[in-house]
């Protein structure tokens, strides 16, 4: 599979943030967000096609129990269940972010799903598509059922919160499970969404996630 990164560093979003682990990005996505923060994975792909052998010798010669399978959109990798089947078999805790769009059946302890509202939707010749990709509540309710999950939604302003209700209903979803993110690759601009956001996490009880990466070592790769 085409491998974008591979990298240590601690886990800046979610429920298991600040974890120390290890990145797999694997490269290619079916989305297009306009304000895809990986555009290397998506808008213009780039990596190498690397066997499973070569991941797995490059995620063992790092400490960390932890993986996370990134992209991109890693569940459209065709080897991607073997990936994950075989780091169970390492005795690795595994993380797949993945915007909920495809289901493979891959072995996964925290499906960390980031279904894609109306606010990443890009114009141009890729809009049709990425709309009619973007939200497959079918997807994203045999994941929930069969995986533990998280929700993390990437908020752009106040009103994206009408479609994260929506969507939460449709799915009949844990609001335990729920996290809110601000959108931004920009210190500056997470902390000034991050006010407002915050607030609204704690009237309709859920949780807030920054973008530590971001906070700590700016927009880079490899962090
Ligand atoms: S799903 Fe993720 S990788 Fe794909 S375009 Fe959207 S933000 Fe980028």
């Amino acid at each position: 599979m085409r491998i974008a990164e591979i990298f240590y560093s601690i886990q800046g979003e979610g429920s298991l943030i600040g974890v120390p682990s290890v990145f797999v990005r694997i490269s290619g996505c079916n989305l297009r967000c306009a304000w895809c923060d990986t555009p290397y994975t998506s808008w213009k792909p780039e990596g190498e096609e690397r066997d499973l052998e070569f991941i797995l010798d490059r995620v063992g010669g790092f400490k960390a129990r932890h993986v996370v399978v990134t992209g991109g959109e890693p569940m459209i990798a065709p080897e991607i269940v073997a990936l994950t089947r075989r780091l169970h078999e390492y005795g690795r805790h595994i993380t797949i972010e993945t915007a909920g769009t495809v289901y493979a059946p891959v072995v996964c302890d925290l499906m960390s799903i980031s279904p894609k509202l109306a606010n990443s939707t890009p114009g141009g010749r890729w809009a049709a598509q990425h709309e009619r990709v973007r939200f497959q509540p079918d997807v994203l309710r045999r994941l929930t059922e069969h995986y533990e999950y998280q929700l993390k939604f990437v908020v752009t302003n106040p009103e994206d919160l009408n479609e994260i209700h929506a969507i939460i209903e449709q799915l009949d979803a844990d609001r335990g499970k729920v996290i809110l993110m601000p959108e931004g690759v920009d210190a500056s601009v997470l902390r000034e969404r991050g006010i407002w956001l915050a607030e609204i996490a704690k009237c309709e009880g859920f949780r807030y996630s920054p973008r530590l990466q971001v906070d700590l070592w700016g927009n880079r790769r490899g962090v």
